[in-house]
């Protein structure tokens, strides 16, 4: 079994009984979720949501990039979302890095590349709370909040 032909068993034990058919395009909750690519985060697990409830926009970091700010936007004016929580995690793989090292790893030379690490974990989530805040792209309307993830307790911290 290649890893594709299990992924795609698995998927066709998933439609078998499939349950989302009847969603909306549209979050119920109204709600953005902005978050890390880390694997050990479910964001919908660790905030009490269902499939539907919110859109969840994952990179590396959960940076507040200008894709992401473009998503938030579409997700907003034509999805009707209006809070956004942007969740940092401790342990992340971005915090503490350089864009020297990533590219080191990758046998390339860092050239014009910018991985986006960050030196502080609490700051970062805050610059990104204050991206959305002060977007053009986006009404003051809509209620940004900024926290951190404990990998290792599962709480979250508003920061
Ligand atoms: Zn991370």
């Amino acid at each position: 079994m290649t890893p594709w032909s299990e992924l795609a068993a698995a998927n066709e034990v998933f439609a078998a009984s499939f349950p989302h058919g009847q969603l909306d395009r549209a979050p119920r909750r109204g709600l953005a979720v902005v978050t890390c690519m880390d694997a050990r985060i479910d964001p919908l697990e660790i905030l009490g949501i269902r499939v539907g409830d919110a859109n969840v926009l994952r990179n590396a970091g959960g940076l507040v990039t200008e894709d992401v700010l473009r998503s938030l936007a579409v997700s907003h004016a034509l999805l009707g979302t209006r809070l956004v929580a942007v969740i940092g995690h401790t342990e992340c793989g971005l915090h503490g890095a350089s864009n020297d090292e990533v590219a080191a790893r990758l046998g390339a030379t860092a050239g014009e590349a910018d991985f986006l690490p960050f030196a502080d974990l609490e700051e970062s989530v805050r610059a990104s709370v204050e991206r959305i805040e002060s977007s053009r792209l986006l009404p003051r309307s809509i209620a940004a909040a900024g926290f951190v993830y404990d990998v290792r307790s599962g709480r979250l911290r508003a920061v």
